[in-house]
């Protein structure tokens, strides 16, 4: 237990440092009204004194006082995120730096959709955006023009849609330089991999070139306009390109010109988030269009996805994406990601290109963790001390294959404990931002552009991402947080280190839990743990229905719910729960599950024909131990305990369980 690093990170779960908290609050609301007061400090007050004393005046501010004590007594109903006891969802205290720059940032109130709107804090954002490109093994020198660019967003959601809407700016885009090319005549002569002139490809080649083959590509085309033609001409040209593109045709238009051309596919895992069938929705590309991979506990199965690469490469179907998943939200397991990168690497050599996108919305902290100071990778010897298990080889290899992935969604509101609303997007090459740029082609002249500082860039950042308007407060946090709490194994690996030491614990724990549970229940671990997250499965000595253990799952969980009807004080621990759908285990694995629980495995059925006889899915506890507190004192071994009291109170009300 690290209490000496750990005691100033957070307000508490006492409030124990509400004196920091509450200092530096003060001073830096005082230090905003003099800043308010320098700036032109002989203008007349506008809000007279002598105002501040009429009846109107009084009674403003009387009823905000009134509907803020409402507001602060509703409150209290809130659930208690920051305290050891809630084990639940991805939710946990707040960091003090960036819960206080947050708050004094709010003051300031700037608008990162421009420098115009926020000239310290877009700086700040763009800065986040390296600091994780860094910790995730990206370049992130701002004087690499093919380095990292990373920023902001709602939430790990919105970096999904991103990651899947730069994905189709980049793919389909020498698709639409071979139509503008055929439409004006301007032969676009020796690009591409093979020198040839571009209208010799065929939409599949094209479709299929490397992320680097598509920008040498582009600038290539670009500066053959510009050398080769009159301004009015290259313009005219420029035009056409972006009059072809997906982004101006819609995705209907552009493969009705296309017959030949298949919809492209995006894989995913099992486990995947729902996000990624929000973002197919969204973006045109249609929910049919995305393709779940099959897992082996719980972890993208490579084979499958091979197998499935092969199938679309032999039926001529392009795939847009592949996702791997880093912390699933159900079972917080991490997809092996070195080998996604190898099955890249051997089907590139084939001609088949796509890009690997991590969804790394919960697990992307980790590898703060592994990144030692100096940006190199820790060896897994000195990540694995202090721990039992973790990390595994497999954990190990996959830490060290994020450096070559193209894209990874983050969200510092989760385990960077940052208030919502704080995703990132990241990208190991900035210059696909200029695919999607808001700034019209015709008007865009690369060689200025290229000029240009990585700073002077972005500062326009609206014009590259798909928000509008956003609060700068959420770029100060997390830019504070970071430069207090680096991420590396000085500073924020020591925090991930405790909790997965919690879980640890907890895992070890399990088996007294069985023990005192024996001859009345069974328990059991249904996916061994990667990082931070355990779920336990129960079924009651005698009973083989998944139906009727779902049944009492639900019935133990309710001890462990939110219940807005009840004081928080009433409940000792909270939860959460998910759902495991037979579809995606595999038999065997639904089998190993069933013999451990005393289920009968009929009774959990891919389809089930009646519901009161079979069940699709196993509803079982999921815990996210994310309080670092866990770590300490005996939490783990006190919320079984109060479990083993939950399942027993529940036998013993059930008349449905006593044999
Ligand atoms: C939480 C999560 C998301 C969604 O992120 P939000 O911040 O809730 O929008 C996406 N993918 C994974 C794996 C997640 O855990």
């Amino acid at each position: 237990m690290d209490r000496e690093f750990l005691s100033p990170l957070f307000l508490g779960a006492y409030g124990e440092n509400d004196e920091v908290l509450e200092k530096l609050v003060v001073e830096f609301l005082r230090d905003h009204v003099y800043w308010r007061r320098n700036f032109h400090p002989d203008d007349i007050p506008r809000v007279s004194t002598a105002s501040q004393y009429s009846p109107q005046y009084l009674d403003f501010v009387a009823r905000m006082k009134q509907e803020l004590h409402g507001l602060s007594a509703k409150l209290k109903r809130s659930v208690p995120f920051f305290h050891p006891r809630y084990l639940g969802h991805m939710a946990s205290d707040l960091l003090l730096p960036g819960l206080i720059a947050q708050l004094v940032t709010t003051l300031y109130n700037p608008n990162n959709i421009s420098y115009e709107a926020a000239p310290v804090t877009v700086d700040m954002e763009l800065s986040v955006g390296l600091q994780l490109a860094r910790m995730l093994g990206f370049s992130a020198e701002e004087t690499d023009p093919e380095g990292a660019f990373g920023h902001l967003t709602s939430g790990g959601t919105v970096a999904n849609y991103e990651s899947l809407w730069v994905a189709r700016s980049l793919r389909f885009y020498p698709l639409a330089l071979k139509a503008a090319s055929e439409r004006t005549g301007f032969a676009f002569e020796g690009v591409g991999p093979e020198g040839k002139a571009i209208a010799e490809y065929s939409d599949w080649e094209l479709f299929n070139l490397s992320a680097d083959e598509i920008v040498a590509l582009r600038q290539n085309c670009l500066a053959q306009l510009k050398n080769g033609l009159t301004a009015e001409g290259a313009d005219a040209v420029r035009i056409a390109i972006a009059g072809e593109r997906v982004e101006a045709l819609g995705l209907a238009e552009f493969f009705h010109k296309r017959p030949g051309l298949h919809s492209p596919v995006v894989m995913v895992p099992v486990t995947a988030h729902y996000s990624w069938e929000k973002a197919m929705k969204l973006l045109g590309l249609g929910s049919h269009q995305l393709i779940a991979i099959p897992c082996k506990d719980m972890r993208l199965d490579p084979d499958a996805l091979d197998a499935q690469i092969r199938h679309c490469a032999h039926h001529g179907i392009p795939i847009l994406a592949v996702v791997g998943v880093l912390g699933s939200t159900e079972f917080g397991t991490l997809d092996p990601l070195h080998q996604i990168i190898a099955i890249r690497e051997r089907w590139a050599a084939e001609g088949v290109h796509f890009q690997v996108h991590v969804d790394a919305a919960w697990g992307g902290y980790l590898v703060s963790a592994f990144r030692e100071p100096d940006g190199s990778l820790a060896p897994r010897q000195a990540v694995a001390e202090g721990h039992r298990y973790f990390p595994s080889e497999r954990v190990h290899a996959t830490m060290a294959a994020l450096a070559q992935v193209d894209s990874v969604t983050i969200d510092p509101h989760k385990l960077g404990y940052l208030p919502y609303g704080a995703g990132a997007y990241v990208c190991r090459d900035r210059r696909w931002m200029d695919f999607v740029s808001q700034t019209a082609a015709y008007v865009f002249d690369p060689t200025r552009y290229s000029a240009k500082s990585f700073r002077d860039k972005f500062k326009g950042l609206g014009q590259f991402i798909l928000e509008g308007s956003k609060a700068g407060a959420a770029a100060a946090a997390a830019y504070v947080t970071h430069r207090v709490i680096p991420l590396d194994r000085s500073g924020f690996g020591r925090i991930v280190d405790e909790t997965v030491v919690a879980t640890e614990r907890l895992h070890d724990a399990v088996a007294g839990l069985q023990k005192r549970l024996a001859g009345k229940a069974r328990v059991a671990i249904p996916f061994e743990p990667d990082c931070n997250l355990i779920c336990l499965a129960i079924n009651p000595v005698g009973n083989f229905s998944a139906v009727r253990a779902n049944r009492f799952m639900r019935a133990v969980f309710e001890h462990l719910a939110v219940d807005t009807n009840r004081p928080v004080q009433s409940k000792e621990f909270f939860g959460s729960y998910t759902s495991v759908p037979r579809a995606i285990l595999s038999d065997a694995e639904a089998t190993r599950l069933c013999t451990e629980l005393g289920l009968a495995s009929e009774t959990w059925a891919l389809s089930p024909r009646d519901p009161l006889v079979q069940a699709d899915a196993l509803f079982i506890l999921r815990h996210t131990l994310m309080n670092p507190w866990l770590a300490e004192g005996d939490v783990a071994e006190a919320y079984l305990d109060y479990l083993a009291k939950c399942v027993l109170a529940e036998l013993e009300d059930s008349e449905e369980f006593q044999y």
